[in-house]
C-alpha cells in the first residue's frame, strides 16, 4: 500500500486524512505521511524510501527507535501484563528514579500526554493557592487542551480567560503581567527557552530564569517549568538545572521512554498535599510497560551520557550546515541547543526556501521540517551526521539553482 493510497483511504475515514500537526497535506506531493518503521537514527516511509531522522518522532525517540534495552525492559513488562487493576512495582521503581535525578522533584504523578502533564501542574498551583490565573509566555506551546490549544477552533473564549501572557525573556513584561492580576496569580508556566514554530529559537536568559523564580516566590505562586520539548535533551537534573534554577512543578513527557508513551510532573515537597487533593487519572496512565520504557531510557541516558552524545552530533551537523550555507551563497541562522536544532534562512519570511530546502533534503535521505526545531537522538554516529550532511549539502544547491 503507497501512501498516495493510504491518503486516498484515509480521506473518507479520517477528518482531513490526517489532523494536528502531523498532517503532511500542507507540504509538497511527495512529502511522507505514512511511515513503516524506524531504528536507531533512520525511518522508512511506507514508499520504502530511507530518511536519516533529524525529527525523532518530534521528539519522543531520544536513544534511536527499537533501542535494544528499553525494548527489553518494554517485552520483560509486557511478559507480565500491561494494563492491570492497579500500577506495577515499576510506577515506585520511576517515581523513585525521578526524585533521585530530579533535584526540584520529591514526588512524581503520571500521566500520558505532555497536555496531561502541563494541565495537571496548573492543577497543583490552583489547588496549592486557591487562585486562577497564570502567566504564560506569548506564542508558547504548552499542548493541544482547550485551555492551550494554538486554535480558537471548538473552544470558548472562557477556556482561555484565566491566562495573561509575557514576552518571554523579558521580566519587565512578566512582572507587568502579574501586576495586571495581583493577588491572583497561581503560577508561572515557562518552556526551559524559546521554542515557537515558525520563528527563531532563543535560549533563556538567567537573569529572565532567576527572575521568574523570586518573582513566584514574592507571589507566592508556582514555578511551573514546561520540559515536555527538552526535557532529557539538555541536563538530565531538568533543564534550568544549568542556572541554578529550580521549579516547583515540572512537566515531562516526549522523550522520557524513547517513544513510548507517558507523560509526568514532579513536583516540590510543599505541594505534595495539593497533589493529592486532585481528581486527575486516566484508564492508561498507569500502564507498566511504557514506565518500563521510561525507567530504561532515562537510565541509559545516564549511564552512557547520551545528552553528551547528542551534543557531539548536534555541534557536527550546525558547523557542517553553516559551511555548506556558505559556501553555496545563503545565510542561516541556527538556533536552540544543538540537541534540539533549528535552521532558518536569512530574509525568508514566506519560509520558501526553507520549504524548497527540507524537501530537497528529503528527496537525499535527509529528515527535517521547515518551521519547528528538530530532535538530535544519542543515536546519531559521526557517520550518520556526515552521511546527512552530504545530503544537505545536495539541497543546498538545488536550491541554489532553483531560486537562481
Ligand atoms: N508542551 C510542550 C513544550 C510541547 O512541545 C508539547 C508537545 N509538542 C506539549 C506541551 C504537549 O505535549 P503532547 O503533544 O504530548 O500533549
Amino acid at each position: 500500500m503507497t501512501d498516495a493510497e493510504l491518503r486516498e483511504r484515509a480521506l473518507k475515514v479520517v477528518p482531513g486524512g490526517m489532523y494536528g500537526h502531523l498532517n503532511a497535506a500542507i507540504f509538497a506531493p511527495g512529502y511522507p505521511q505514512f511511515f513503516q518503521r524506524g531504528e536507531g537514527c533512520r525511518q522508512w516511509d511506507v514508499d520504502g524510501r530511507e530518511y536519516i531522522d533529524f525529527m525523532c518522532s518530534w521528539g519522543p525517540v531520544v536513544l534511536g527507535h527499537r533501542h535494544p534495552r528499553v525494548e527489553e525492559a518494554a517485552a520483560r513488562q509486557l511478559a507480565l501484563g500491561d494494563c492491570l487493576n492497579g500500577p506495577g512495582p515499576i510506577m515506585v521503581e520511576l517515581a523513585e528514579l525521578l526524585v533521585d535525578t530530579v533535584p526540584s522533584a520529591d514526588w512524581a504523578m503520571f500521566s500520558k500526554n505532555g497536555t496531561d502533564a502541563t494541565t495537571q501542574a496548573l492543577m497543583v498551583a490552583r489547588a496549592a493557592t486557591g487562585r486562577t490565573k497564570v502567566l504564560m509566555a506569548h506564542g508558547a506551546y504548552h499542548g493541544a487542551d482547550p485551555w492551550c490549544t494554538p486554535s480558537p477552533a471548538g473552544t470558548t473564549p472562557n477556556e482561555r480567560a484565566d491566562l495573561v501572557e509575557f514576552t518571554y525573556n523579558s521580566l519587565e513584561s512578566l512582572e507587568a503581567a502579574a501586576a495586571t492580576v495581583e493577588g491572583d496569580v497561581a503560577a508561572i508556566i515557562c518552556t526551559p527557552f524559546k521554542h515557537d514554530s515558525f520563528e527563531d529559537q532563543e535560549l533563556v536568559e538567567p537573569a529572565f530564569a532567576r527572575g521568574a523564580r523570586a518573582l513566584a516566590d514574592r507571589l507566592g505562586a508556582a514555578l511551573v517549568i514546561d520540559d515536555v520539548r527538552a526535557g532529557f535533551r539538555i541536563d538530565l537534573r531538568g533543564s534550568w538545572e544549568p542556572y541554578g534554577v529550580r521549579p516547583d512543578l515540572t512537566a515531562w513527557s516526549k522523550a522520557m521512554a524513547n517513544g513510548y508513551p507517558i507523560a509526568a510532573v514532579t513536583g516540590t515537597d510543599a505541594l505534595r498535599g495539593p497533589a493529592q487533593t486532585l481528581y486527575t487519572t486516566g484508564s492508561f496512565w498507569f500502564s507498566a510497560v511504557a514506565m518500563a520504557a521510561a525507567k530504561a531510557t532515562i537510565e541509559t541516558l545516564r549511564d552512557t551520557d547520551g545528552i553528551a552524545a547528542m551534543e557531539r552530533a548536534g555541534t557536527q551537523l550546525r558547523e557542517g550546515l553553516y559551511a555548506q550555507a556558505k559556501s553555496h551563497g545563503f545565510v542561516v541562522n541556527q538556533t536552540g541547543p544543538v540537541t534540539i536544532p533549528w535552521l532558518s534562512f536569512d530574509g525568508d519570511a514566506d519560509l520558501s526556501t526553507a520549504l524548497y530546502w527540507s524537501d530537497a533534503c528529503l528527496r537525499h535521505g535527509v529528515y527535517l521540517h521547515p518551521w519547528h526545531n528538530w530532535f538530535m537522538s544519542a543515536a546519531h554516529t559521526e557517520q550518520d551526521v556526515a552521511r546527512a550532511l552530504e545530503g544537505t549539502d545536495q539541497a543546498f544547491a538545488e536550491t541554489r539553482t532553483h531560486f537562481a
